[in-house]
């Protein structure tokens, strides 16, 4: 298995990664360890986890509670002696972490169990910025799991806007997100154009990329050729053969360009969620910095103008109050001219 976080420009086959990950068994680990079989199977006695446990331990790690009173007599350990004489502290201080952590946890619908099979392959996908090219995210998604289920949680403030030139009626903003109008995009991974077409009225952004790059005299250039294309829906991740740590494409929103990099590829850990509902993962989210109005300096931008008389620079940013109290009458009417867009991404990454 290839180590994590490994930059390897070898073709991996995530299919065939799972099923030689399966065959391995005691005699292929001795054949490969080149010792007898009754040695291997002294080896795999003595080295097996259940060794590790002693006779006190609980069952399930559920079942520990530090909180309760379980430290036996007679340990030695400061660190639990000291833990039993806080346990008091603790208890109240755990009621306080409870309710902090109530107040501050969005309400958030618990998704249906559906246990993951064991044999699955885990992969870490990194999201990059279409522009400063820095992480925004990162997930961990199944192998099974196919590759519209990881774009639909890919977020990107270009999906988004809300197109057009609204000064005349700042009120009205009920027009459909970019998203919800364009919902064309593709995934470039090794020479493949995987393309969303879930929706009928989605286009084939890469058909122009790819008849411009079937030119004889083009397709002698290095890293060009004859591309292909496939449905997005139609191809799960296991389906794909791919470099750890080779930059790929996902493309929306016509140009917007952002890397994608398979970072790791494992089976199934002890430690991973085990609801096959809550992949892909999100496991990394860029903090982001928030756009301030460029008026008060307090609030969040929301809306940006341009060719604006009464703006220090152009574009400008404000924020809902400032824009309205500087460029209408309190009657709503237009001081000046100017161009107005709803800004929708909170945070310039
Ligand atoms: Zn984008
Ligand atoms: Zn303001």
């Amino acid at each position: 298995m290839a180590a994590r976080g490994e930059c390897t420009s070898s073709l991996i086959s995530i299919k065939e990664f799972k099923l030689q990950f399966q065959e391995l068994d005691l005699e292929e680990m001795a054949g490969e360890m080149n010792v007898s079989m009754e040695i291997m199977t002294d080896l795999t006695e003595v080295c097996s986890p259940s060794n590790l446990k002693c006779a006190a331990e609980p069952e399930s790690l559920e079942s520990i509670d530090i909180f309760k009173d379980q430290i036996p007599e007679g340990v030695e350990l400061h660190s639990l002696r000291l833990l039993k004489e806080r346990k008091g502290k603790l208890t109240s201080h755990k009621k306080e972490v409870n309710y902090i952590v109530k107040e501050v946890a969005p309400t958030k619908e618990p998704l249906a169990f559906e246990e993951v099979k064991t044999d699955e392959v885990i992969l870490s996908v990194a999201i990059y910025h279409p522009r400063k090219q820095n992480k925004v995210q990162e997930f961990l998604v199944l192998g099974s799991q196919c590759l519209t289920e990881l774009r639909d949680k890919i977020f990107c403030t270009a999906d988004g806007m809300i197109l057009g030139d609204h000064s005349e009626n700042p009120d009205a903003l009920s027009q459909p997100t970019a998203k919800e109008n364009f919902k064309s995009g593709f995934f470039f991974i090794e020479g493949v154009f995987y393309n969303d077409r879930r929706d009928p009225l989605s286009r084939d952004y890469s058909k122009v990329i790819r008849d411009w790059a079937k030119d004889p005299q083009r397709r002698k250039c290095p890293g060009l050729g004859l591309f292909t294309s496939k449905r997005m829906e139609d191809v799960v991740f296991e389906d794909l053969k791919i470099r750890l740590g080779y930059p790929y494409l996902y493309c929306h929103q016509g140009n917007c360009e952002h890397l994608i990099i398979f970072t790791d590829l494992r089976l199934l850990d002890v430690d991973d969620e085990r609801n096959a509902n809550e992949y892909p993962l999100q496991v990394f989210k860029h903090r982001g910095k928030r756009l301030r109005c460029r008026v008060c300096d307090v609030y969040t931008a929301r809306w940006v103008t341009i060719n604006d008389a009464l703006a220090c620079e152009d574009p400008c940013f404000f924020c809902v109050t400032c824009f309205k109290g500087l460029h209408y009458t309190p009657d709503g009417e237009k001081i000046c001219d100017f161009q107005a867009y709803p800004f929708v991404g909170d945070f310039d990454w």
